[in-house]
């Protein structure tokens, strides 16, 4: 097998995959040699995606879904609204994966590997990467394999875990309304924690339900199940079956995962620190980022994907508050949604607003507890 290549992006998820297509799709890859290595076989609905996005994207093909309204729900709060020009899609993992592997099949450049990568390094002018049977090298690695776990520890940058678990479930009566996403319902126990119900109806009987924390530690499975019975019970679910079920858990840190880039290694996707930070998503920002790949690699400018430093420093603030005191993700969430608009927030949250814009966004929330988490910040004291 041929064992140098001009790009090779190890694992083949949701930003490998993203990237290979896009290379798939340009003009400027035609003659470059690209390698994927992915271990395991992509055939399982392993994730649902779901972003939101103002146009059509070039994987729409895999949208199997797309709402027009969002609701959040706090205490003694609840809201519903359009969210014209943006629309909040859904994609089945499968679906990608299939997609992908169609679209790359029929690109003769491209080569799929189906391998486990024992690990990448950094040699003299170029990066090699180590499978049981192969060495390979390339001047430009791409990796989205989190072999480095050093965020778990970093005393610096607080780690909160985004943690939940889904259930696909089928009612016997007709409960909810599918042209509106759930985004957040805080209407439930938070048990000094910040607990929400995130809910995709697919049709007026079957719906993504969705028990979700953000917090240190993550909980046994009868609890987010017991959850989720409640909740159904709550909104007048009597009867209804289990089609699937999903399970993840997602770091929400600012820890710098760039800096583990060299000359010839970049890392994507979450091991590149692409997951948003106070939010944990992260597939709109692989669609973005590996969009501004491209466009490193055709002009020969650095590759760079670092989070903008403004942006960076409000989700610091934001995840030293839930760190510190994990209850108050409720309260800031609530009095975020009552004082702006959807799109305002999805436009700060794609961090696409101006200097005022993200004032007034976080001065809606409860500036005391800000003044004090910039205050910790400055004076070192968290
Ligand atoms: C269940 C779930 C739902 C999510 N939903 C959303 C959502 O709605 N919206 C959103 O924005 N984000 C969401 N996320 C967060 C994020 O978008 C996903 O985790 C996404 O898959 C991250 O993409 P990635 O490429 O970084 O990692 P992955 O998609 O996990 O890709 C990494 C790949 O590397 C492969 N691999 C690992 N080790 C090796 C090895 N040693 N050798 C070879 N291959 C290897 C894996 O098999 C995998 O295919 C979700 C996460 C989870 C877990």
């Amino acid at each position: 097998m041929k064992t140098t290549y001009d790009y090779i992006i190890t694992g083949g998820g949701a930003a490998g995959l993203l990237l290979a297509l896009r290379f798939a799709e340009e003009d400027y890859f035609i003659n470059k040699s690209i390698l994927i290595i992915e271990q395991s076989s992509k055939n399982q609905n392993d994730h649902t995606w779901c972003f939101w996005s103002k146009e059509e994207t070039f994987i729409q093909d895999c949208v199997s879904k797309q709402w027009p309204s969002v609701q959040f729900k706090g205490i003694g709060f609840d809201k519903t609204e359009k969210t014209n020009p943006y629309t909040y899609n859904k994609v089945r993992s499968v679906d990608f994966y299939a997609f992908a592997q169609k679209q790359l099949g029929q690109a003769k450049n491209i080569t799929w590997l189906q391998s486990t990568v024992d690990r990448i390094e950094q040699s003299t002018a170029v990066a090699k990467v180590y499978t049981s049977e192969w060495i390979f090298e390339s001047k430009h690695i791409f990796n989205s394999i989190p072999f480095n776990k050093d965020y778990v520890a970093d005393p610096t940058f607080p780690l909160i875990n985004q943690h939940f678990v889904g259930w696909f479930v089928k009612t016997k009566q007709n409960i909810f309304n599918p042209s509106v996403a759930t985004f957040m319902d805080f209407d439930i126990p938070q048990n000094g924690n910040t607990r929400f119900m995130y809910v995709l109806p697919t049709s007026e009987n079957t719906a993504l339900v969705e028990y979700t924390l953000f917090s240190k530690e993550v909980l046994d499975k009868e609890t987010y199940e017991q959850a989720i019975q409640a909740y159904l019970g709550k909104i007048g679910v009597q009867e209804y079956e289990i089609e699937e079920k999903e399970a993840g858990c997602i770091p929400m840190t600012c820890y710098p995962f760039w800096q583990h880039n060299s000359e010839n290694i970049h890392h994507i996707g979450v091991a590149g620190g692409w997951a948003k930070p106070s939010t944990g998503y992260t597939f709109r920002n692989s669609l973005v980022k590996t969009e501004t790949i491209v466009s490193q690699l055709k002009s020969q400018t650095k590759i760079n994907t670092k989070q903008k430093r403004q942006f960076w420093f409000y989700d610091l603030l934001l995840l030293d508050i839930l760190h510190r005191t994990n209850d108050k993700g409720q309260l800031l969430f609530t009095e975020m949604f009552k004082h702006n608009s959807v799109t305002d927030i999805f436009r700060f949250l794609d961090e696409e607003s101006s200097f005022w814009q993200n004032m007034k966004t976080i001065w809606s929330m409860p500036k005391a507890i800000f003044i004090q988490a910039l205050l910790r910040r400055i004076f070192g004291r968290n």
